[in-house]
């Protein structure tokens, strides 16, 4: 379905001119690690669509002003996609309910773009981690078959 050897950079700069004017509004950065210069094989709108998701939801959990970090990671079996907010993080007693088809913790929230994202990554071999990173916000983790071929 439409797959090719894409930049994550090139992706996250499209989400970026999506999303920068919502995140601004909140004095939110959206930046990128300068380690990263990956590349991955994928559908490209499937994967901006994760990483409006994802961005999105960092976004809308952040109250202070603060940053949103994407980081990539090339490890020797797969490689990694890292999206880092300093939001409040994800309570333990619904960590595991997330994806969920529609739990949602928000007024008008679908809660279904964590759904999504799984399928869309499941799709691809890969699949999403969710880690509390200590009070300090949350990390989204996505992990992707190596590109290498
Ligand atoms: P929605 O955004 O419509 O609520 P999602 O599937 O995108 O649906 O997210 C489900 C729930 O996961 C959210 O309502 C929220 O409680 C929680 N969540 C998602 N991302 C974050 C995040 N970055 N920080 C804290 N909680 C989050
Ligand atoms: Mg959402």
């Amino acid at each position: 379905d439409n797959r090719n050897i894409e930049s994550v950079t090139s992706m996250f700069d499209d989400v970026v001119a999506l999303l920068n004017s919502q995140a601004k509004l909140k004095n939110i950065n959206l930046i990128k690690n300068e380690s990263i210069d990956g590349v991955i094989y994928c559908n490209r709108s499937q994967i901006k669509q994760v990483l409006i998701n994802l961005i999105k939801n960092a976004i809308e959990a952040m109250v202070e002003p603060g940053n949103i970090t994407l980081e990539f990671q090339q490890c020797e079996s797969h490689v990694e996609i890292n999206i880092i907010d300093e939001g409040p993080g994800i309570p333990e007693e619904i960590i595991h309910k997330l994806g969920e088809p529609f739990f949602t913790t928000k007024q008008s929230g679908t809660g279904l773009g964590i759904m999504i994202t799984k399928q869309i990554l499941e799709r691809h071999d890969g699949s999403l981690e969710i880690v509390n990173n200590d009070g300090q916000g949350s990390t989204f983790r996505i992990i992707f078959p190596n590109s290498k071929k």
